[in-house]
């Protein structure tokens, strides 16, 4: 069996300094908010290029207490408009109508999954206050063109880079484009820790302040609230797990680029599109998604011959229970992307010999 994603294959690569780290954290006898969460902190933020992070719980409460820190900073009120790719994982949208915020689903790019300015533009009204750029798959948004809409019109950019630690354009990464920036460290993100954990990214160092209070109780100072906040905390053990896999993730992006581009020079049957990537030097390659019109019978045929594949994503969010009141709408080229997609095997635990296979395998199919 070719697995999908084997995580103690990947994380036994770093066996021996992972049980370091946590040793020197039970033996710190300090497991919230201490020198693990501080360093991580800094680490990263240099990592993408931005003045500040913060460490939150995971990436719904990244983009949640984003969102939350804006609305208390008065730059947010209830109502207003978020206009985001209708191709996303739920979290994205979750995090907007948590905050009573109003999503402005749109059609995203069919090539690159991505949000695409021109559909961006024409989704604009009076109430638009934010941009949230997803980077899906690992290949980043727009930023360029992304920016320079919301200058315009004077809208705050939020990143969604749960999918893309380290994807750049023109050298510049996830999370140093937009206002704020909003990761996940799930354990099967290209930066996963050993457990649940997110973190904020930006510039604004009221943001961030904002943001650790409100993930803190709402609090500044111990007993006193200053907002109606939540628990929502990176732990020291998360901490410095991250710091020992951060160390790695460039040599890791690295692999997954080779993979990436042996599937795709690889690759030839009509019946499958690979993905087409202009800037293929920058894209981090979360995941590996081609389509097909025939993508359930792919996937089944995979299956018989021992490859694990997964759908990202099976529903699109507005024919999801959760969102009744989007029921209505027709988004056709998201609706043909989730009837289309397939991701293939592709980390640090799938080897040349498995990507051969499955290749060989691809293009078989007929
Ligand atoms: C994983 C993911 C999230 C949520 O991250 P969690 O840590 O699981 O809360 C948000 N957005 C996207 C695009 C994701 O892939």
């Amino acid at each position: 069996m070719i697995e999908f994603l084997n995580l103690k294959k990947i994380n036994n690569l770093y066996a021996q300094e992972l049980k370091e780290a946590c040793s020197r954290v039970i033996d710190s006898g300090w497991y919230i908010g201490g020198n693990e969460l501080a360093c991580f902190e800094q680490e990263f933020a240099d990592y993408c290029g931005a003045g500040y992070c913060v460490g939150v719980a995971n990436g719904l409460d990244a983009l949640t207490l984003t969102l939350r820190a804006w609305k208390e900073m008065g730059k947010l009120a209830e109502g207003d408009e978020v206009i985001v790719p209708a191709n996303t994982y739920i979290a994205s949208i979750l995090a907007i109508t948590e905050n009573r915020l109003v999503p402005v689903l749109v059609e995203p790019d069919e090539k690159t999954f991505n949000l695409s300015p021109a559909c961006v533009a024409a989704a604009i009204t009076p109430r638009t206050k934010v941009i949230l750029a997803v980077h899906l798959y690992g290949l980043l948004a727009d930023m360029p063109e992304i920016c320079a809409l919301a200058e315009k019109h004077e809208l705050l950019v939020l990143e969604d880079s749960a999918q893309a630690h380290g994807a750049s354009i023109d050298g510049r990464r996830a999370g140093s484009w937009g206002h704020a920036s909003g990761f996940s460290f799930y354990p099967g993100k290209n930066l996963g820790a050993l457990g649940d954990g997110g973190a904020v990214t930006t510039n604004d160092s009221e943001l961030a302040s904002v943001i650790r209070a409100l993930g803190n109780y709402g609090s500044y100072k111990k007993y006193e609230n200053q907002y109606k906040g939540v628990n929502s905390r990176l732990d020291e053990i998360q901490a410095a797990m991250l710091r020992v896999k951060l160390r790695h993730l460039d040599h890791e992006v690295s692999v997954r680029r080779e993979g990436a581009e042996q599937y795709m020079g690889g690759i030839e049957n009509s019946l499958l599109e690979v993905p087409s990537v202009t800037r293929r030097e920058q894209h981090v390659w979360h995941l590996f998604v081609v389509k097909s019109h025939r993508r359930d019978e792919l996937k089944e045929y995979l299956h018989g011959h021992g490859i694990q594949t997964l759908i990202h994503y099976p529903i699109p969010v507005h024919h999801q229970n959760a969102y009744q009141e989007f029921s209505g709408r027709s988004y056709p080229i998201t609706e043909a992307i989730h009837k289309q997609v397939l991701s293939l095997p592709l980390s640090t635990a799938t080897s040349a010999t498995d990507i051969d296979v499955i290749i060989r395998r691809l293009n078989a199919f007929s």
